[in-house]
């Protein structure tokens, strides 16, 4: 390295950070846990640092990108997602933004299947009748019985990393999958599980028969009792076929009034307004949520409303909050070692410097000839 990079984090991302300091980087990292205003970031960036390591709290666009002109290198993201920075700005800046895809990938995917668990199993309100020492006998049906996860139809929205490894886990729990992805279907993949469910119901592990296919996205709603979102936040002209609202009054009624929805993706992919009448309407039996249109979410929420509470969990984007998940130095493990090393790649010029070539690049298309 010719001289020592300097470099402002947003936010205190753990050890992994020490890398830098071994390294000789001139490191900042803001001190408070909240997001730093963005004026104070494009102060920093205004000041001619070489790289910006970011969250999903942080808007990144041309205002940032302006500010750095000619001396900022490289974003780097904690975080698979992106929605948070203008990727055509990026582009049009020429400066490389990385992101921590794969190490999140088995963490977000078991999460979905938990929260699914605990909505269908009713375990928030079952806690709470033993908490508030409400549960004054055994009986067959009262006061509420939940709904198996076992040998049901899931429908996984999005076959993306998290997509797939949702569908491994479905697994094992003898589901029977409708899988929707408009643009990217993995249908190796997709045929490896059957296989993988045949097997298993030949040697007697699984009673019965069960499948996966790719159907439409009105199928999959509407034969599914569980459907699981696992697509990126993308708006209008972002992409042919955006998520924004892809839940919403109309798409919410075509699922099954005993159906829940899982959502571990990006909060704007429902229309919040929607669900809570859905919810408390009864069209869908349940929903649980780990992301939110505004989050923190608003204490005014209307999916805070007390009459749809048993029926509507809420988790503080919390999908990938594993230890090794978030923190691990590893790139191989750890959204922040993944997050420092793709940092690295670009301002030590690994890979020959050719940005095309760095594998936790996601913008390579400004790089190419
Ligand atoms: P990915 O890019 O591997 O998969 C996303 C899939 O969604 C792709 O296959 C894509 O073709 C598909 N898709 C795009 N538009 C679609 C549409 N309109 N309908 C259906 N499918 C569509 O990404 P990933 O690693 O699986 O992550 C998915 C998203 O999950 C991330 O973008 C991120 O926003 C979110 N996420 C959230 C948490 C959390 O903490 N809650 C953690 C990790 C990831």
């Amino acid at each position: 390295m010719a001289k020592a990079p300097r470099v402002f984090a947003t936010c205190d991302i753990g050890p992994a950070l020490d890398l830098l300091r071994q390294r000789g980087y001139q490191l900042e990292v803001y001190p408070s846990p909240e997001a730093p205003p963005k004026r104070l970031v494009i102060e920093k960036v205004k000041t001619g640092i070489d790289g910006l390591i970011t969250t999903l709290r942080d808007k990144i666009d041309a205002e940032i990108f302006e500010a750095g002109k000619g001396t900022l290198e490289v974003v780097a993201q904690l975080a698979v997602g992106f929605d948070n920075i203008n990727r055509a700005d990026a582009n049009r800046y020429k400066v490389p933004f990385t992101n921590t895809a794969d190490v999140l990938t088995e963490a977000t995917a078991e999460f979905a299947f938990f929260i699914m668990g605990t909505l269908a199993r009713r375990m928030w309100p079952a806690e709470h009748l033993t908490r508030e020492n409400k549960w004054g006998f055994w009986h067959p049906y009262l006061p509420f019985l939940g709904d198996e996860v076992t040998g049901k139809t899931i429908a996984i929205i999005g076959t993306g990393r998290i997509g797939l490894a949702m569908i491994k886990k479905c697994t094992g729990f003898d589901m029977n999958m409708l899988c929707y992805d408009p643009a990217y279907q993995n249908r190796e993949y997709i045929k490896s599980v059957q296989e993988v469910m045949d097997l298993r119901h030949a040697r007697g592990i699984q009673r019965s028969r069960t499948w996966i296919k790719y159907v439409s996205f009105e199928e999959a709603l509407a034969q599914a009792d569980f459907v699981s979102v696992h697509v990126p936040l993308l708006r209008e002209g972002e992409s042919p076929t955006p998520t924004y609202h892809l839940f919403n009054e109309r798409t919410l009624r075509m699922m099954k009034p005993t159906a829940f929805l899982v959502n571990t993706s990006r909060g704007p992919v429902i229309d919040e307004l929607a669900l809570a009448k859905a919810l408390k309407e009864n069209w869908i039996a349940g929903a649980g949520l780990d992301v939110y249109e505004k989050e923190p979410l608003a204490a005014d929420s209307p999916l805070r409303d007390p009459a749809i509470e048993d029926r509507c969990r809420l988790l503080p984007h919390f999908a990938s909050a594993a230890k090794i998940t978030r923190l691990s130095p590893d790139p191989n493990l750890g959204m922040a070692g993944r997050c420092v090393q793709g940092l690295m790649d670009v301002l030590e010029g690994n890979y020959g410097g050719d940005v095309t070539k760095m594998p936790y690049v996601v913008n390579k298309e400004a790089f190419g000839e």
